[in-house]
């Protein structure tokens, strides 16, 4: 059984025990993991997707530790947090990611490794350095990291400008097994960076795969290039990529219009600043009839209300509901503006009448999560204090169905978090000092729940 030597292994963090001790504490043979399970593939076969529950595909299961290979490092996350791409997993759409798996196991014999009867989810971790393998020379045991999820190896030509372009390129924990949401996780080490000293183990671990996605899509020189003064439409702005989104155009000077479906929601937002909020549920916008066809003079209504809002149409839309509002995106995109897109989490065919693009000179650009320099700068910010955790609440590993059941059917805001290793919230914390001068931004940004 693991429970003794991984009781140990979390004493020694939890009272910063010095590396060589934590290196020299004996691993368990196997720990606790959130899986689902393949055997459950067609679990949900014929039924719609808002049947399809996550509490009955994600389990808790006792299953071996990974193994380590060259340039990887064994990882003991002390939290997580759900992504969206575990609400996919644990409903096997829009494909199994068992297929990803079986596809990494053909590769090679490292590949070969991942593909198991069960998949070990999440892509987010503050965690702690247990073992590094051959090869790894900026890590080491002890060291405290957080975890940014794209895992690449960079053996071709088409990655060495920006790793996303490779052609190899996975989200670690959703197209790799040994993801986070369990007692010892698997990493590159190229996915590691320091976590930052003002956070606790579950705010740290709340920012990864949101905060980058949302940091390449305005910031970084791949996708929007948001300048000062513009403005951006954010669909979701107080979910996870949308939380994140609306601080990084506070943070740099542009100006948010931020949509989401509730007053509460609404309120949350101009505590942290934001002057321009839309209630899509008060407005009761119907941008498609009963049949599916869409109507563009609710869409229309939609644009009036930014101008009356902030007197132009926005420089950017920062897009990713797809179907229900890509159509609605396109229109009121300013002329020669920018829809930056990285989801279709209501449908991913999507339909747009092209005129309003082509003849008013609009793009739009696909972006999808972030390189490791990306990452490492919105990591950067954080640790300066200038970007905040949006955590509402965190719950134990053993809960991690009704975590995504919460994500899955819109009913939480922020981040939820996950507790691996961290008895309890607020544990973690290196520098007080810091946190003091940050706390009234802390917990504005956290109050986002
Ligand atoms: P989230 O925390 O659930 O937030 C999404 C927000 O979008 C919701 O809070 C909701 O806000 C809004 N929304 C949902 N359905 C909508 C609809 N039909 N119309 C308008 N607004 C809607 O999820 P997230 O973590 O931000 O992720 C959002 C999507 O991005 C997911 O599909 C996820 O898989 C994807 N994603 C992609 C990448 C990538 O690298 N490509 C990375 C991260 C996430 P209101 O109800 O308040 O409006």
């Amino acid at each position: 059984m693991s429970a003794a030597p991984m009781d140990a292994i979390r004493t020694a963090i939890l009272e910063d025990a010095p590396g060589e001790v934590i290196a020299g504490l004996p691993l368990p043979d196997s720990m606790r993991a959130a899986v689902v399970r393949k055997d459950d593939e067609h679990l949900f076969d014929g039924l719609a997707d808002k049947d399809k529950d996550p509490r009955r595909s994600l389990h808790i299961d006792e299953v071996p530790l990974p193994p380590l290979g060259p340039n990887e490092v064994l990882i003991a996350p002390m939290a997580s947090a759900i992504n969206y791409n575990t609400v996919w997993t644990a409903l096997f759409e829009p494909v199994s990611t068992f297929r990803f798996l079986e596809r990494f196991g053909k590769e090679s014999e490292l590949g070969a490794r991942h593909d198991l009867p069960y998949h070990v989810v999440g892509s987010d971790a503050a965690a702690v350095v247990l073992r590094t393998g051959p090869g790894v020379t900026q890590w080491k045991p002890g060291d405290r990291v957080t975890v940014h999820c794209n895992y690449v190896d960079l053996e071709q030509p088409e990655g060495h400008e920006d790793s996303m372009l490779d052609p190899s390129q996975r989200i670690w924990g959703f197209e790799t097994n040994f993801g986070s949401l369990a007692d010892v996780s698997m990493v590159k080490a190229n996915q590691l960076m320091p976590m930052p000293t003002h956070l606790s183990w579950e705010e740290a671990a709340s920012l990864g795969l949101v905060m980058a996605t949302s940091y390449r899509m305005l910031v970084g020189s791949n996708a929007a290039q948001m300048k000062q003064g513009d403005i951006v439409l954010i669909w979701g702005a107080s979910g996870g990529i949308g939380g994140f989104a609306t601080q990084f155009v506070l943070n740099g000077g542009g100006i948010p219009v931020c949509v989401v479906s509730s007053e509460e929601k609404a309120e949350l937002l101009r505590r942290t600043g934001v002057e321009h909020v839309i209630d899509r549920k008060a407005e009761d916008y119907q941008f498609h009839d009963e049949n599916g066809a869409p109507d563009y003079s609710e869409m229309r209504r939609f644009g009036k209300k930014i101008r009356e809002l902030v007197g132009q149409d926005p420089d950017i839309v920062f897009e990713h509901p797809g179907r229900t509002t890509f159509g609605a995106s396109v229109l009121v995109c300013k002329r020669g503006g920018t829809i930056v897109t990285c989801a279709s989490t209501s449908g991913y065919l999507h339909e747009y009448d092209n005129r309003h693009l082509w003849m008013r000179l609009k793009r739009i650009l696909g972006s999808h999560f972030a390189n490791y320099s990306e990452a490492w700068q919105a990591n950067r910010l954080v640790d300066l204090g200038m970007i905040h955790p949006i955590l509402s609440e965190t719950r134990p590993l053993e809960e991690v169905g009704e975590a995504a059941y919460q994500v899955h059917h819109n009913l939480h805001t922020g981040k939820l978090g996950i507790l691996v290793g961290a008895p309890e919230d607020g544990l973690g914390v290196r520098d007080e000092v810091k946190r003091a001068k940050h706390a009234e931004q802390i917990a504005v940004f956290r109050s986002i729940s």
